[in-house]
């Protein structure tokens, strides 16, 4: 799994093992654009580049979890021509299509990624099925998303504000459908053996109270967490209930310096380093605001900003363990259990209950993939 380095933005690739799968888990950015800004720009040919070799030889699944530009600006830029359109095997959005048409800008990148769409839908050879979710937890969705790793993924939460009623901090819906895109992202597990990493995208407070309302099981002692909004706190993202229950290992943020954004905080930063079981790294930089000011601090902590590490990749290992590359190629961690003794014991209990659940359900996907795999990047 790597978290490219666009900025201010979200861009995930997953090279799923042993499967002719590739996930695109959002891919766009605002790039840098603070005064003073001391960060080089950030180049959309190295990210397609990034993101080709890591799928090299695999169909791409394009999952777009909210329609806001910072997660889909890139993706007409990096598909632009037919060669790259045709690596797309489907895309998936989150959110109400006649919704985002009617309040497009014909201009600006909501009609580009419009326009994007109809050419992928007309491709000449071989047109691509593109579709859009945006009822509640929508089951048309899970049964949509990819084979990943040994198991399905899992959504954990999609258009949360779409329930009937909807949640209290949700906006009132009225002609725009979108109207609450980040509590409404989509929040999916990948999970590998004993391994995980939750993808949150800009999920809000009232995304993760819903998710450890219903779901709490499946979000304990995760090993990666990519942090919600960017590691913002606006709306109770990050709160410290999430953040506790989640217990990483290790907490990436995918930021940049765009104006007014000051992602991450110093205060979610501080809720991450108090957590006991973070992975001990090489000494490296890490940025945060303090009062709208960028900050720097150097850490041994598993907490990583793609603002000071560039790309960051994490491999899941044979027998349960994991890696995390930055620093172009540097490797700062060295192979670690996915997790701890105490979270095996309580995983083992999940797993039984996992069992019982999957003779009741569907589970011939998960049956006929191959889950003798051998290496790394997942
Ligand atoms: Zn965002």
């Amino acid at each position: 799994m790597r978290v490219h380095n666009v900025g201010q933005g979200n861009c995930v690739g997953v090279n799923c093992p042993q499967m002719d799968t590739a996930l695109l888990v959002d891919c766009g950015s605002k790039e840098h654009t603070h005064r003073d800004d001391p960060f080089p720009p950030i180049s959309i040919e190295a990210v397609k580049q990034s993101i080709m070799q890591l799928s090299v030889g695999k169909r791409i699944t394009v999952i777009i979890t909210h329609l806001d530009e910072d997660h889909y600006k890139w993706l007409p830029k990096i598909f632009n021509s037919d060669t790259d359109k045709e690596r797309i095997k489907r895309v998936l959005i989150i959110g109400d299509e006649d919704s985002f048409v009617r309040h497009s800008n014909e201009r600006g990148s909501t009609g580009k990624l419009i326009k994007w769409i109809e050419s992928l839908r007309m491709l000449p050879k071989n047109p691509k099925t593109v579709t859009f979710y945006s009822n509640y937890n929508d089951p048309l969705l899970q049964s949509a998303l990819p084979p990943c790793g040994i198991e399905l993924p899992a959504l954990l939460a999609a258009n949360v504000c779409k329930q009937i009623p909807p949640p209290r901090h949700c906006k009132s819906i009225t002609e725009d459908q979108n109207v609450n895109k980040n509590a409404d992202s989509l929040v999916m597990k990948l999970n590998h053996g004993a391994c995980s990493i939750i993808l949150p995208a800009d999920a809000e407070g009232v995304t993760t109270d819903n998710i450890l309302e219903n779901r709490r099981h499946e979000v304990e002692n995760t090993t990666v967490i990519l942090a919600p909004h960017h590691g913002s706190e606006k709306e109770h993202a990050n709160s410290d209930e999430w953040i506790r229950a989640v217990n990483a290992k290790v907490a990436l943020f995918s930021a940049g310096t765009y104006i007014g954004y000051y992602h991450p905080p110093f205060e979610v930063i501080q809720r991450f380093r108090e957590s006991p079981i973070l992975n001990h790294l090489e000494e490296h930089p890490l940025s945060f605001y303090t009062d709208q000011r960028l900050g720097i601090d150097f850490t041994h902590q598993g907490l990583l900003n793609t603002l000071n590490a560039g790309n960051i990749t994490v491999h899941f290992l044979e027998d349960d363990f994991f890696v995390v590359e930055s620093y172009v190629g540097n490797r700062l961690l060295r192979p670690t259990p996915c997790v701890t003794d105490e979270s095996i014991i309580q995983r083992v209990v999940l797993e039984e209950k996992k069992d019982e659940r999957t003779v009741k359900g569907s589970s011939e996907m998960v049956a006929d993939m191959d889950v003798g795999w051998s290496a790394d990047d997942f």
